[in-house]
């Protein structure tokens, strides 16, 4: 399962009594984008909430693919963004109280430190797979990436 099925929207319960409709907890699900990222419940959230649900969707659901939200891109995004936390130096625990302060999202830090172990196992697959085929520019680049998560 990838890091963005166990992703979870906060106050779940909450939300759903504000929206008067019921979606799934996973934030990415596709049924929770359609209704609570993109539906007409937004109106009816209380202004801390919508802003961040509000800042979610521009961030994250904006792409211009004809099936988006369902096309992958929000998925892939909210990898990047992950990683980039983790660029900056930030530990499962700290990830974690960021996406939860900035789109009320939540995950259980077991399961991203998970993510981010794997993520560095992929970038060394990849770097070796790139020394192997005589590509040393992009074995460096994995080098650097995979450096950059560790550090
Ligand atoms: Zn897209």
């Amino acid at each position: 399962m990838a890091i963005t099925d166990k992703i979870y929207v906060k106050n779940h319960r909450q939300l759903v009594s504000q929206i008067e409709r019921s979606f799934p907890k996973g934030a990415f699900s596709g049924a929770t984008m359609d209704i609570l990222y993109q539906g007409e419940g937004l109106e009816k959230l209380d202004e801390a909430t919508r802003d961040r649900v509000l800042d979610f969707a521009e961030d994250f659901l904006d792409c211009d693919c004809e099936a988006s939200p369902h096309c992958g891109c929000p998925e892939r995004k909210f990898v990047r963004y992950l990683l980039e936390l983790r660029e900056q130096g930030l530990g499962q625990q700290a990830i974690v109280d960021v996406m939860s302060d900035e789109y009320m999202l939540y995950a259980y830090p077991g399961d991203m430190l998970s993510f981010l172990d794997d993520s560095v196992r992929t970038l060394e697959a990849a770097e070796r797979l790139a020394e192997v085929d005589g590509d040393p520019a992009a074995a460096d680049r994995m080098r650097a990436l995979r450096e950059a998560l560790v550090r």
